[in-house]
Order: C-alpha cells, then structure tokens, then sequence
C-alpha cells in the first residue's frame, strides 16, 4: 500500500516520492503546470493509470496527473477519426465507441490503461496482420516544456508523429489523441489447450490462419492454452455468469490460490504448474471486440516482455522453458506468446518486422531477477527489443543499435524537448541523456 505522498504503480513494486503533484482540469492548465515546473528547473513526469512494470511514470520532480483530461473531445464516424483527451481510460473509450458504432480495431489484454499511457510504451495485442495500438494514431497534441502546445499530424510533421506515437514519456504531455477507430465488429474467442510442441511447430501457420492468434503455457507443463479469436458476422452472446465463473473464479481466484501457495512451498511449483495447464479449459465466446480481447486481472504479479523476429519466436520460447527447467527456477506464472504486423514508430518493438511477443511473469513478492536477466540474455541472441512499460536491464547503449530510426527518434526528442525536462531516471538509462 502505497504511503501518504507516495506513488505506486498496479503491480505495487515501483514507488516514488514526487515533489509535487499537478492535477490539471484543462490543457490550459496542464500548460501552466509544466512552464512553471520547467522554469523552476523540476524534471515533469506524466502518469497514466501506473500500469507499467517499469519505473517510466516516476519521478522525484513534478508529477502530472492527466486524469481529467478525458473522454472523446470530436468524432467523424464517417472516416472513423476520433479525438480523445489524453487521460481517457481505454474502458471508457471502448463505450463510448460502442456507442458510435465504431471500436479499436486490436486491444491488449486489459483495458485500464490510459490512452496516452498505452500508446507512449507501445501497448500492444495479437493478430499477425494488426500492428500495436500507437500504429492508428494519426494525430498527436503535445504540450512541451515551455508550455506551448504543438499539434503533430501525419501530414504536417510525419518524423514528429513518427517519434510521439511511442515516445516513453519523454517528449511532451500528450493532451489529445486523434485516433483511427473501424466500425464496430463482433469476435468469437476458442480456448483450446493442446500440446506445447504441437503449437510451437504450427506457429507462423496458426498466427497466419486467424485474426487474434495467441498462446498460454505453464513452463513446467508440457502443454499450451491457445486463444483464438476471430471476426464473425453472428450477433453478439454476452456470457454473463458463466463469464465471472471463468474471468473471476477461474483464472483469477485460482490462479492466486495456486500461486500463493507455490510462493509458500516453492518445491510445489512443478506439480502445481502441471496441474494448471491440464486443468486450463476450452471455451467459446461471441461478443463485442472489445469484451473478448480484454480480461480481467487481479492477481499482481511482474513482468519483462520482448519483441522478437517472428520467425525466432518458437525457438526462443523453447529455451525460455529449457533454462526454467535445468535451473528448477520457481516460477508458476504461464509464458505469453502473442504477434504482431510491424510498423513504422521509431522506438516500436515491432519497427518494420512481423514479431512475436514473448512475456514473461513472476508472481509478486517472489524473485524474479536471475529469471527476467536469463529471458534478457536469450531475446538479445534475437535482437530482441523490449516493451518499454515492462521490465528489462537495457542501456541506450544496448538499444541503440535494435532500432533503425534511434537517430530520428534522438532528432525529434531534441526538437521538442532539447533541456530533457520529461527525462527522468528511466527515460535517461533507456534513451540517454
Ligand atoms: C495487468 C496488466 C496487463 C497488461 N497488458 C498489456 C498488454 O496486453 N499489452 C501490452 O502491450 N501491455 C500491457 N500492459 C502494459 C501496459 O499496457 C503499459 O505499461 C501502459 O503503458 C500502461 O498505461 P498507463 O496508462 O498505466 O501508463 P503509465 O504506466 O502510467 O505510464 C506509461 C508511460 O506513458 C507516459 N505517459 C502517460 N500518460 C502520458 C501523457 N498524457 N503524456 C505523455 N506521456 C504519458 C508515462 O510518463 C510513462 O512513460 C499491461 C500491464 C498490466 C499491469
């Protein structure tokens, strides 16, 4: 529990202390927070919903709360441009694109962040041809240390856009978002579980052969959850109990129970693991998109995940599992193994390659380092570049060399930010001073 003055994020492992905390109601304000924090020589961090693993929204400066800062501020359901506030929880987004007939066309695997905060570490789901979140931002408003405000479009300052669309915080605050939203389309989700080996072997097939192709599997068992999830034309069949049974009882309540009692016995983490992946079922759901993309998750666990090839994606989750199990590593938590289209933001994981996500997850309160620097140094065989809001050891140096438009992104950065006012520790070791 975070103290009084504290900040925590979801996980409840990274806390900070700001010197003050800002809570603009307008970008009028927001501009008059940052100038004044910038000309009083504070560093400025704006925080999302916290819902990264890593220490990006921290700061010892001023923190911006950008809360108020929300809700859908234009639409034309025409062209499927929307406009929202910075500080819209992505929850209420969904609705209110319900609402107009219109929905995002790929989520992640909860809807609690912010959208600033997701597109700013590159928040991403699954779907071979469907790239990350930030890809369908076509405009950005970014209010700059002096408290000016700069709108950047495609069409006016691609290279900016470029940069901002994943900027780790480090450019600006993000005031408005302009969004290309697609009308609104129904999912059907299969839950299957099936040999590890077998979905490892079919992977680029299976990634290929559905819209929302993604994996689950438990390292000290030998099989696989696969999730997939695919566009129908039928009409929508909400759940409703049988949805809290599985989301709340099943994977949320006993998988806690599970992983507790691992944490309290570490030497039952193989049997419990085994035990999981068998008792993990199939199911069917046909629903709004943004109910089957996103689950709930109430067990606090952490996280480092990489974005690797698409082609070296099994092979790495492979020796991923062959180092838990020859060091007998605790971990109960399952790998996640998801893909994406690339695209064309300078800091994306995904920068101009098809890639496979690989996550990995330790329960909270349990050691995670010498498995996290373990998965750290198999992704590096693979020019593996990580999610910035997860955690990983990489230096500006380390990275540099992963991302073909670093010079650009340092370009932009120097445009918009040249006294580095949003660099905090963070921002400093990843993208240098
Ligand atoms: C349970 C859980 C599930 C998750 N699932 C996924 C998933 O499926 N896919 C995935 O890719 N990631 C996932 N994540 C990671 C998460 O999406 C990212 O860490 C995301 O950045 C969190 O958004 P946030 O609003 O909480 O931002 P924060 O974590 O608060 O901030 C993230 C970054 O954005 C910056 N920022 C926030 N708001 C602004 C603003 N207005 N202007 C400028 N910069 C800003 C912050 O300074 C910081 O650098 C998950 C995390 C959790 C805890």
């Amino acid at each position: 529990m975070a103290q009084l003055g504290e900040w925590s994020n979801w996980a409840g492992d990274q806390r900070c202390r700001p010197a003050r905390v800002a809570a603009p109601r307008t970008v009028e304000e927001l501009a008059e927070a940052i100038g004044g924090a910038a000309a009083a020589g504070q560093k400025v961090s704006i925080a999302g919903s916290g819902h990264s693993f890593t220490e990006t929204a921290m700061t010892d400066g001023t923190m911006v709360e950008v809360e108020a800062l929300r809700g859908v501020l234009d639409a034309d359901p025409e062209s499927g441009l929307v406009r929202v506030g910075g500080g819209t929880v992505l929850r209420e987004l969904n609705t209110a694109l319900a609402g107009l007939g219109l929905a995002l066309e790929n989520l992640g695997d909860i809807d609690a962040q912010t959208v600033a905060g997701a597109i700013s570490t590159g928040t991403h789901g699954t779907g071979a041809t469907y790239a990350n979140i930030s890809s369908r931002v076509e405009a950005i408003e970014l209010v700059l240390a002096d408290g000016s405000v700069r709108e950047l479009t495609a069409a006016g300052e691609p290279e900016l856009l470029r940069a901002a669309r994943i900027g780790v915080g480090a450019l600006g605050a993000i005031s408005a978002v302009t969004l290309r939203c697609f009308p609104a389309f129904v999912l059907e989700r299969v839950d299957e579980p099936r040999p590890r080996e077998e979905v490892l072997g079919r992977f680029e097939e299976l990634a290929e052969a559905n819209d929302h192709f993604e994996f689950f599997t438990f390292p000290y068992s030998d099989r696989a959850l696969v999730l997939e999830r695919n566009r129908v034309d039928s009409p929508p069949r909400p759940r409703g109990v049988a949805a809290f049974l599985n989301d709340i009882v099943l994977e949320n309540w006993t998988l806690e129970a599970l992983a507790a009692t691992g944490k309290a016995i570490p030497r039952t983490i193989p049997s419990l693991a085994r035990f999981a992946g068998w008792v993990a079922s199939g199911g069917r759901t046909v629903d709004h998109s943004h109910r089957v993309f996103v689950n709930q998750r109430k067990v606090r666990f952490t996280e480092m995940e990489y974005g690797v090839p698409l082609e070296h994606g099994p092979t790495a989750v492979r020796r991923v599992i062959e180092w838990i199990r020859q060091n007998r590593f605790p971990v109960f938590f399952p790998i996640e193994v998801r893909v994406t289209a690339g695209d064309d933001a300078d800091l994306s994981a995904a920068h101009e390659r098809p890639t496979a996500y690989i996550a990995v997850h330790q329960y909270r309160g349990m050691e995670w380092r010498p498995y996290f620097e373990a998965v750290e140094s198999i992704m590096n065989d693979y020019g593996g570049r990580p999610h910035w809001g997860k955690r990983h050891f990489q230096t500006a140096a380390t990275l540099a060399p992963r991302y073909p438009k670093w010079a650009e992104f340092q370009k932009a950065r120097d445009e918009l930010d040249p006294q580095r006012v949003f660099t905090n520790e963070y921002a400093a070791r990843v993208l240098g001073p």
